[in-house]
């Protein structure tokens, strides 16, 4: 099933104990674009700049992105998003974010998109998720993404963008943050409490993601509990994007699956899927890793996850 994405299409400086790197192509519409390019047809939606080349058009085209959804506004300035992380990757510091071309964006999804029957919402203002949203009514499966800074400035717009999606995936303590909830399975069954109001689109998610960094993601659904470790890798560059990337490998991999149901069984296998989309773009810059990964090399990577994490349940008689 096709895949319509909006979100930030961005220029990313980030730097991070082992280098650094201006302007490279970032955004969190491109890294979701680029992995779940992997599973089936993906159409990007999001504003740009001048500034915004050919160049950066093409690591998308090459993939075979459908970029027609990306508009191009004259005199704008692309998104940018200044990083830096800490010496454990697992603290990362905003220096700046400058909205550029999405201050004043209103989205107006073209006809192809219009035809998907999965969305992303990616990470972005909430108001422009919604109404996104409002523009695929019948979509079959709605998965949504979105930051702390939403939380602290738009939280009740983003309470909102959440009741009208399938999934949400956040990091672990956005979950907290956004629930209010300390314990995160608490938070998880928060928002899956959550329902649209009538008229409105959607059913309320029935699943939750909770990103959990180096130490891998939860599945979390009214009637069930999955958890995978990440990929265990020796040498981590650059974690920008992994949420992303983790959300395309999910997206994608129930997109490939048209005619089945959503069901824990497939979500599992596409949280390995997600978790090692994510695995490879940590590996360099930015979406250099992604650029060149091979499809033969995600296969075997999920294969080994699958050793890595199967254990049996041998019976032993404990001692009282
Ligand atoms: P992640 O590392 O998965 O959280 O995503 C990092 C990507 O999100 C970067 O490529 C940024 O361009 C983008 N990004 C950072 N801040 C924002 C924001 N406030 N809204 C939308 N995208 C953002």
């Amino acid at each position: 099933m096709p895949i319509t994405v909006v979100g930030s299409i961005a220029f990313d400086t980030v730097k991070t104990p082992f280098g650094e790197r201006e302007r490279m192509l970032g955004g969190a519409a491109v890294h979701f674009s680029l992995a779940a390019s992997f599973f089936d047809d993906v159409r990007v939606v999001g504003p740009v700049g001048d500034d915004f080349g050919d160049e950066q058009i093409e690591v998308m085209t090459r993939r075979g992105v459908d970029v027609s959804g990306i508009e191009r506004v004259a005199g704008g300035k692309t998104f940018f998003w200044h990083g830096e992380y800490g010496w454990d990757l697992n603290s990362r510091e905003t220096l700046d974010t400058q909205l550029g071309v999405f201050e004043g964006f209103q989205p107006k999804l073209p006809g192809s998109a219009r035809a998907s029957d999965v969305l992303f919402l990616a990470n972005i203002q909430p108001d422009l998720q919604r109404e996104v949203r409002a523009q695929l009514p019948d979509a079959r499966f709605v998965a949504l993404d979105s930051m702390n800074l939403w939380i602290d400035i738009a939280r009740d717009s983003l309470v909102a963008a959440i009741e009208g999606v399938d999934c949400v995936i956040l990091n672990d303590a956005e979950l907290r943050q956004l629930t209010g909830k300390p314990n995160l399975l608490g938070a998880a069954r928060e928002v899956l409490s959550w329902k649209p109001p009538a008229g409105a689109p959607g059913r309320g998610p029935s699943m939750v993601v909770a990103k959990q960094g180096e130490y891998g993601a939860a599945l979390i659904t009214p009637e069930s509990f999955f958890a995978l470790p990440a990929y265990p890798l020796e040498t981590v560059i650059d974690p920008t994007g992994a949420g992303d990337t983790f959300a395309g490998g999910l997206v994608g991999y129930v997109a490939a699956h048209p005619g089945e149901e959503l069901s824990d069984e497939l979500m599992r296998r596409a949280m390995a899927h997600a978790t090692v989309l994510a695995s490879f773009n940590v590996e360099e810059f930015g979406t250099e890793r992604i650029e060149r990964l091979e499809a033969r090399e995600i296969a075997a990577r999920v294969e080994q996850l699958q050793a890595m994490t199967h254990f049996s349940a041998a019976p032993l008689a404990l001692r009282d």
